[in-house]
């Protein structure tokens, strides 16, 4: 009787595809589909076991429930077909095609019914329930990844419809003519489903194994390539940036753009594995191993070690690459030529272009701080106010260029002779004031005369032509209760008066000097 067991061959059979398909289910999480196809199996299993309990002990209720567990396994693997192509699944074939069988298998055992007839309806319920699948299986052109595993499929069921139909055709003919009752096991339409229906099924699952796997091959060469990608815009990017960017972990460089061996002057293979300590000054190491252990992002101003070795302005952002790694990006950014910009901009702002003396803005903001140091600590501070005599003429004769050049020169001469801390600005034109700390009125006294004498002793050359430059200064000295502009009056007095008396000449403030018409302008 084994030897001509087909029942028992078959079930043997999808015992394999039912453990094949848990297998499949465990391994392609969280790909969807499997999972029905694992129940769907088992609960085929569970009904062809019931069958043959039925076979052996003729229990009618092993008889319904058998038929039933067979197929819900069949709607739950059909189900499965609709979650993987990713469809609205059809529930409601599961309880209608178990409850109309269940309906007519109780029909049969309680009135004593036509086993031809319960065979027909079950196999037109078998038969009918995979079309809406294998329409959608044969149909559907998208995911050319999965179509020849899904034609497999489809042409499995299509072979496992047309076999369960037939054996239906063939009970109904049977119960239509009566014919006499043969035993199962030489019945031609009993053996039907287990010599060419579960081999079409075996057949169907080993199609929805091949589709799931084509489907995580196609994912993951789609991953492989957005990797790929992915790598090959990092690099690009690295290598667009105009900073100097390395992957450094634990202290050690790891990886390292273009940028940071043009900066550092060091080769690929001498960044690789080097301390990221060695692009900077040792002044700064301690600093950076701070940076590099805190998980925030940082941003630093600091020298970085250039290509000969040399110290540079550098910005250093120093960020965390992931939250869960120790790796770190770091960037240096050469900001000298910016640092050269500031710099020049802050001359610009304070500096007179023509002699580089400071201008008026920067020398009042100088001068209100010597003057509060000198009230606070009652310190001596004298202001002289020196103006060219009459320049006009040195223009008017020798032309702009030569009076710009004596403006300079005059300037040379004043900072040879100037001490530091002095404050020696141009006021505008061809005046010039200068604040002196730390000296009362005779010793600035001293100090202009022999400024005023350097600037007779000059002889200016401009072209052809060779020329000499008096100056006439006004000299105050502070006096308690004096600001900034009553300083400046009185040293403007000084110097209407330097003037009015022949000029080349130096005068020291003094009760009673004449005061200038209000014509002469206001130096503060
Ligand atoms: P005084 O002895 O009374 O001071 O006579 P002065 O000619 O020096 O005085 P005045 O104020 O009449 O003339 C100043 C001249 O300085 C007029 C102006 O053309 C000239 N000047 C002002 N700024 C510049 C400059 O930047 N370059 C040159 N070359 N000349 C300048
Ligand atoms: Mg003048
Ligand atoms: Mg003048």
């Amino acid at each position: 009787m084994f030897y001509y067991s087909p029942m028992l061959l078959g079930l043997c059979l999808l015992v394999a595809v039912a453990i094949a398909a848990t297998a499949l289910w465990r391994m392609s999480r969280p790909y969807s589909g499997p999972g029905f196809w694992m129940a769907g199996s088992w609960s085929l299993i569970a009904g062809i076991l019931m069958f043959i309990g039925f076979i052996i002990t003729g229990n009618p209720a092993l008889n319904v429930l058998g038929n039933a567990g067979q197929l819900a396994g069949e709607a739950l693997f059909l189900l499965g077909i609709f979650r993987f192509m990713d469809r609205q699944i059809p529930w409601w074939i599961v309880p209608l095609s178990v409850s109309v069988m269940v309906a007519f298998n109780v029909h049969y055992w309680l009135f004593d019914g036509n086993s031809d007839f319960l065979m027909g309806v079950y196999s037109t319920i078998a038969g009918l329930l995979p079309v809406q699948a294998i329409w959608l299986l044969l149909r559907e052109k998208s995911d050319p990844a999965t179509r020849p595993a899904r034609l497999l499929v489809g042409f499995s069921l299509l072979v496992y419809s047309a076999v369960t139909l037939v054996r239906g055709y063939l009970g109904y003919y049977n119960w239509w003519h009566d014919a006499p009752y043969v035993n199962p096991y030489e019945s031609f339409s009993y053996l039907l489903p287990y010599n060419f229906a579960i081999p079409a099924l075996v057949m169907g699952f080993i199609g929805v194994t091949l589709m799931t796997m084509q489907r995580i091959l196609a994912n993951s060469q789609q991953h492989a390539q957005r990797a790929r990608l992915s790598a090959i815009r990092f690099e690009r990017l690295l290598g667009a940036s105009t900073s100097a960017v390395m992957i450094v972990k634990a202290g050690l460089i790891q990886d390292a753009n273009m940028r940071l061996e043009q900066l550092s002057g060091l080769s690929r293979e001498r960044l690789i594995n080097s301390p990221v300590q060695t692009l900077f000054p040792a002044g700064s190491h301690e600093l950076i191993n701070q940076h590099l252990a805190i998980s925030h992002t940082s941003l630093l101003d600091l020298d970085a070690l250039g290509a000969r070795g040399e110290p540079f302005p550098a910005e250093v952002s120093i960020a965390r690459l992931s939250d869960d790694s120790d790796d770190v990006v770091m960037e240096i950014r050469d900001v000298s030529h910016r640092k050269a910009l500031e710099e020049q901009l802050v001359l610009l702002a304070t500096q007179d272009s023509l002699t580089s003396a400071l201008n008026r803005r920067a020398f009042n903001n100088e001068a209100q701080l010597a003057l509060t140091r000198a009230t606070r600590y009652r310190r001596p501070l004298s202001l002289a106010i020196l103006d060219l005599d009459h320049f006009k003429q040195i223009n008017d004769t020798h032309g702009h260029l030569a009076g710009d050049l004596a403006l300079q020169q005059f300037s040379d001469v004043c900072r040879i002779t100037l001490r530091e801390g002095d404050i020696f600005a141009r006021f505008g034109g061809e005046e010039f004031v200068l604040l002196l700390s730390e000296t009362d009125a005779a010793a600035a006294a001293v100090l202009l005369e022999r400024l005023r004498e350097q600037v007779s002793a000059l002889v200016l050359r401009h072209g052809t032509s060779s020329f000499s430059l008096h100056v006439s200064a006004g000299l105050a000295e502070w006096q308690p209760g004096d600001d900034l502009d009553s300083l400046f009056k009185r040293a403007d007095q000084a110097l209407y008066s330097a003037k009015s008396n022949g000029r080349n000449r130096v005068v020291v403030w003094s009760e009673g000097l004449e005061s200038p018409t209000p014509s002469t302008q206001s130096l503060s």
